[in-house]
């Protein structure tokens, strides 16, 4: 077998398409394939689809293809231009890239398989490509399967924001709790993301009537945004960012109190962690403090945040009574931070307690929430946005990819 009958099999190629030749050059690592039609070969149009079109003209083209081993492999071809009875000059695609990459289809395929595991800057380097150019390619795939995403079913949705670039910036980000899937991303985290998500989820078949449970957090901005925009939805306060508030108040006692007591010192993550997550040497930190009997405010804060938790184990008739004797106990604690914590609470009720009635999974947010935080670093050293959302659309979107595999 001649070795273009070998790579032609390889490139699966379809007549007329052939292999007319190729140069392996040993110093320069890199494989040189030449493509060609049959002289005298009639191709359909691509307009109408009528066949037999004779060939009006060529354009030489080129693209980089999978490594042969460790050698740069490039193909080339002249694609012709047919002449169409009834659509006029038109150029014909060819089997093994879309038009205007200068990529392989297969070449594309396997950067959308690197892509959610490695830094895209990291990626360049290893295939010797500029990085515009690769991002260029994830989001034309990430557009395209984007555009044919059905988002029609969607009636539970969790609403959560991401910094990026050390938190100047924010990126909103919509997921269907239902197939734990993030179904849009935006810049900024005001009320007006969520008209956003409105308008893009009309536009994949989806209906805002059709939202009767939304996750988010406390923001005002998201609230407002959800009151405007998705008329049927009730919203269910996110577990993990109502535990963040309470959390935030408890380090602010532990802060103010460490002035008289250096032992409170150094404690931070002690107090923001469950008694089961402590490491123990934390655990032996914090038996200590106990032992010494100090009545520290900062413990008894710690005390009503955990007290506070026990609330999502509490049978649903039981809740509202467990949250109102919560809301007595700290109140009247004595402990400013708790104090307001506890109004904030008060402030977003029904929102707390619609858990009970939504019974909205609270680990999916968390769980698409840890990889936005890897889409993050697959785009770290960026300065737009843009590349941050393709990456989360591309790691937590669950998009069909129209690519040979
Ligand atoms: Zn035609």
């Amino acid at each position: 077998m001649k070795e273009t009958e070998l790579i032609q099999i390889a490139l699966m190629l379809t007549p007329p398409w052939k292999v007319a030749g190729c140069q392996f050059d040993i110093n320069q690592k890199r494989l040189d394939i030449h493509l060609d039609f049959a002289k005298g070969s009639r191709f359909s149009c691509p307009t109408c689809g009528q066949s037999d079109c004779a060939v009006h003209d060529t354009d030489q083209k080129s693209w980089r293809h999978l490594n042969f081993f460790q050698h740069e492999t490039y193909m080339y071809a002249r694609v012709p231009r047919i002449k169409c009875s009834k659509c006029g000059i038109r150029v014909i695609g060819v089997p093994w890239a879309r038009e205007g990459s200068g990529f392989t289809l297969l070449f594309e395929a396997y950067i959308m398989l690197l892509a959610p595991s490695m830094p895209v800057k990291r990626i360049a380097e290893l295939v010797s490509e500029h990085d515009t150019r690769l991002w260029r390619l994830l989001q034309h795939h990430v557009n395209e399967a984007r555009e044919q995403a059905d988002y029609s079913d969607v009636k539970q949705v969790g609403i959560d924001e991401t910094s990026s670039k050390r938190g100047h910036n924010y990126v909103t980000i919509v997921v269907d709790l239902k197939e734990s899937k993030s179904i849009f991303a935006t810049e900024g985290k005001d009320n007006t993301t969520i008209g956003l998500f409105k308008d893009d989820l009309v536009k994949h078949g989806g209906d805002p009537e059709a939202i009767v449970d939304v996750s988010c957090d406390m923001s005002p901005a998201f609230i407002k945004g959800i009151e405007e925009n998705l008329p049927n939805a009730q919203i269910t306060f996110d577990k993990f960012h109502i535990i963040k508030t309470l959390n935030t108040a408890v380090d602010e006692v532990r802060r103010q109190e460490q002035t008289g007591h250096p032992e409170l010192k150094n404690t931070r993550y002690i107090f923001l962690k469950n008694p089961k997550n402590l490491t123990r040497k934390q655990e032996d930190k914090l038996g200590d403090l106990k032992l010494k009997d100090l009545n520290l405010k900062t413990m008894r804060a710690y005390h009503l945040r955990l007290n506070f938790q026990e609330l999502w184990l509490q049978p649903p008739d039981q809740a509202e009574h467990f949250l109102k004797k919560w809301y007595y106990w700290a109140t009247h604690s004595r402990i400013e931070p708790m104090k307001k914590a506890a109004k904030t609470m008060k402030q977003h009720w029904d929102g707390i307690l619609n858990w009970f009635k939504s019974g909205i999974n609270n680990g999916i947010l968390e769980g698409i929430n840890s990889l936005v935080q890897a889409a993050k670093a697959r785009a770290r050293g960026y300065r737009t946005n843009d590349y941050l959302i393709t990456m989360i659309y591309l790691i937590t979107g669950k998009l069909q990819f129209n690519l040979p595999s």
